[in-house]
C-alpha cells in the first residue's frame, strides 16, 4: 500500500511541476511576445471560467493569437486632475 501512495505522490508533483513551467514559459501581459504592441484579448468561456489566470489574446498587428499570462493592470485614474500651469 505504501508503494501505491508513493507513486501517486509522485505522479502528482510530476503534474504539478509541468504546470508550473508550461505557466511560467506563456508570455505575460498584454503585449504581443513578437511587435510588442497591446493585443485584443478574446473571449474564451474555459479561460474566462475554469482558467482565469489564463487570457486568450490576438495581435492586430502581426496576427499572433495564443494564451497569455493575465497580470494585474494598474487601476486607471478617473478623477479629473487640474491642468498643468505652463511655466514662463
Ligand atoms: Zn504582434
Amino acid at each position: 500500500m505504501l508503494i501505491v501512495v508513493v507513486l501517486l505522490i509522485t505522479v502528482l508533483m510530476r503534474f504539478a511541476i509541468v504546470t508550473a513551467a508550461v505557466y511560467l514559459l506563456l508570455p505575460a501581459g498584454p503585449l504581443c511576445p513578437h511587435c510588442k504592441i497591446d493585443m485584443v484579448p478574446i473571449k474564451n468561456w474555459f479561460f474566462d471560467r475554469l482558467l482565469p489566470a489564463l487570457q486568450r489574446r490576438w495581435c492586430l498587428s502581426c496576427g499572433w493569437n495564443g494564451v497569455v499570462r493575465r497580470v494585474r493592470s494598474a487601476p486607471k485614474r478617473t478623477g479629473k486632475r487640474s491642468p498643468r500651469p505652463i511655466p514662463r
